[in-house]
């Protein structure tokens, strides 16, 4: 059990002013396994001007030596990641296989690349008479979700500290214990007080306090679209500046002349991943008619694989759902396709056998699934894969772009030219052609109701500077 009673303000731990408390379930057991403070609007105030009042000294430091604290910072969560990798096991789920590599190591990875992104980045250049210098962009609010809750948490904090900003936290409720980790990383390599802050507690009343409080230059949201528009709606009062990374519906297109042995059991992996609690996850499988019959084979057989287990069994490849919500809000989802009149190719909205205690939902494939169904507009955040069937590529390409989200995309093909053809003519932040391989520093972002802006690399540390014009 993880007694977290303080928040982190000004580089010290402190109460909150508030006396409530949340509680951290274990996601495989339904357990309680941590309490964090249930911060207060007071905190958030007290932690945006701790931020505003370091912001001076810390955006004139020098990019070497923020460069060389990100490092550090890097080594750190580095050092701990079996640990972290545990927790955020039992808080999300994810198997334990893959949370050291995905959940610790991604993050830890934009620690490092943010200390390597400004040590070689151009901080100014010449326009005509004009020298355009890259300021940063002052205190930034981040708010974050519990899919990849650590690794959400560095796609913010890593590149707004680069930048010279200086940043106050709120991390999801529900999966919050890895924040604590990461709070006491930055302590112990001895970031300056004030340029990092830490309150924990719930979206409307912290992270509403974060997206409306006047000292707040940016704010960066990662969640649902439902909250993002709220975020948005709050910061426009100070003209604040918004980054938003939100839901997905997002589609994989399986070309007429694709290898199918490849294709299946890849699309399945990139919609079960994380149980379908991924914003990119590929939840609408696009495929001829003519092949749809062996297609359904074929994803039944490779989805039945993903056999529902804790995360700490070394076998299991789909963990439990983050909490009783999601698992609920899956199941109805799964329902509704049911009375929807899609046809169940596997899975179900029973509870997996054997499975009474934790938050396990089947591993399931739909059919025949039409533009109009729920189950092919909404975000479902679970292992629900949506197989649609299209005669033509056009319509393939249609169908793909019938939708108000634009977060990422698979086209598979035998003709990767071809297939790069179509991954061009799809509306969204990303595409991967033939299962590409993961980039971290590729640029990764929504268009439409996805979100505005984008995170990694280059592009995403952009994100957190300002431009300004010298004219001489
Ligand atoms: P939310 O959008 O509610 O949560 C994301 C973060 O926003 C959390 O820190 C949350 O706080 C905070 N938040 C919630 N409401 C507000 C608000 N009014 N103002 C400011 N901050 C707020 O996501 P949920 O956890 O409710 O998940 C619901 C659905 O959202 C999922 O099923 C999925 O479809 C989608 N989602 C998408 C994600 C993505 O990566 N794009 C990530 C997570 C969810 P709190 O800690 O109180 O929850």
């Amino acid at each position: 059990m993880e007694v977290r009673d303080k928040i982190y303000i000004g580089g010290a731990w402190v109460p909150s002013t508030g006396k409530g408390t949340l509680e951290v379930i274990d996601s495989n057991t339904e357990e309680v396994i941590g309490t964090i403070p249930e911060g207060t609007v007071e905190d958030v105030d007290r932690a945006v001007t701790a931020a505003a009042d370091a912001f001076t000294e810390w955006s004139t430091t020098s990019a070497e030596e923020r460069s060389k604290l990100l490092a550090r910072a890097a080594e750190g969560l580095g050092a701990r990641t079996d640990e972290i990798a545990q927790m955020i096991a039992r808080e999300v789920g994810m198997p334990l296989s893959l949370a050291g590599m995905i959940q610790v190591g991604l993050p830890t990875g934009v620690f490092a690349d943010s200390a390597k992104e400004i040590a070689d980045f151009k901080w100014e250049e010449e326009v005509g008479n004009s020298l355009v210098v890259r300021e940063p962009v002052g205190v930034v609010g981040a708010i974050t979700p519990w899919n990849f809750p650590l690794y959400q948490i560095a796609l913010k904090v890593a590149p707004a500290l680069a930048a010279g900003c200086t940043v106050v936290l709120k991390p999801s409720e529900v999966a919050p214990l890895n924040a604590f980790a990461l709070a006491d990383v930055l302590h112990d390599i001895g970031l300056p007080p004030g340029v990092f802050n830490l309150v924990t507690g719930t979206g409307p009343v912290v992270g509403e306090a974060i997206a409306s409080h006047p000292k707040v230059d940016m704010v960066s949201f990662t969640g649902s679209t439902r909250a993002g528009k709220r975020v948005m709606q709050l910061a426009s009062e100070t003209v604040k500046r918004v980054a938003l990374e939100l839901g997905g519906k997002s589609a994989n297109i399986i070309l007429d002349d694709a290898d199918l042995d490849a294709a299946i059991p890849g699309g399945l992996f990139a919609c079960y991943m994380n149980s379908g609690q991924t914003c990119s996850a590929l939840t609408r499988m696009l495929v001829p008619r003519s092949r749809l019959a062996d297609i359904e084979a074929r994803a039944k057989a490779a989805a039945e694989e993903y056999t529902p287990g804790s995360a700490f069994e070394p076998s299991t490849r789909l963990g439990p759902l983050v909490s009783s919500v999601q698992r609920d809000r899956v199941r109805g989802y799964i329902q509704k396709g049911l009375d929807e009149g899609a046809k169940l190719v596997t899975g179900g909205a029973e509870t997996p056998e054997g499975l009474d205690k934790g938050y396990f939902v089947r591993p399931t494939v739909f059919s025949n699934v039409t533009r109009d169904m729920t189950i092919a507009r909404e975000e479902i955040f679970g292992p629900v894969l949506s197989i649609m069937p299209y005669d033509t590529e056009e319509e393939a390409i249609e169908i793909a772009n019938d939708t108000v989200y634009g977060l990422a995309g698979g086209v598979w093909g035998g003709d990767k030219a071809h297939a790069e053809q179509v991954a061009r003519q799809m509306r969204t932040g990303q595409v991967d052609v033939n299962g590409g391989s993961f980039n971290p520093v590729a640029p990764f972002g929504g268009y439409k109701q996805s979100g505005i802006g984008r995170e990694r690399g280059k592009f995403g540390f952009e994100e957190f500077l300002e431009v300004k014009s010298l004219q001489r």
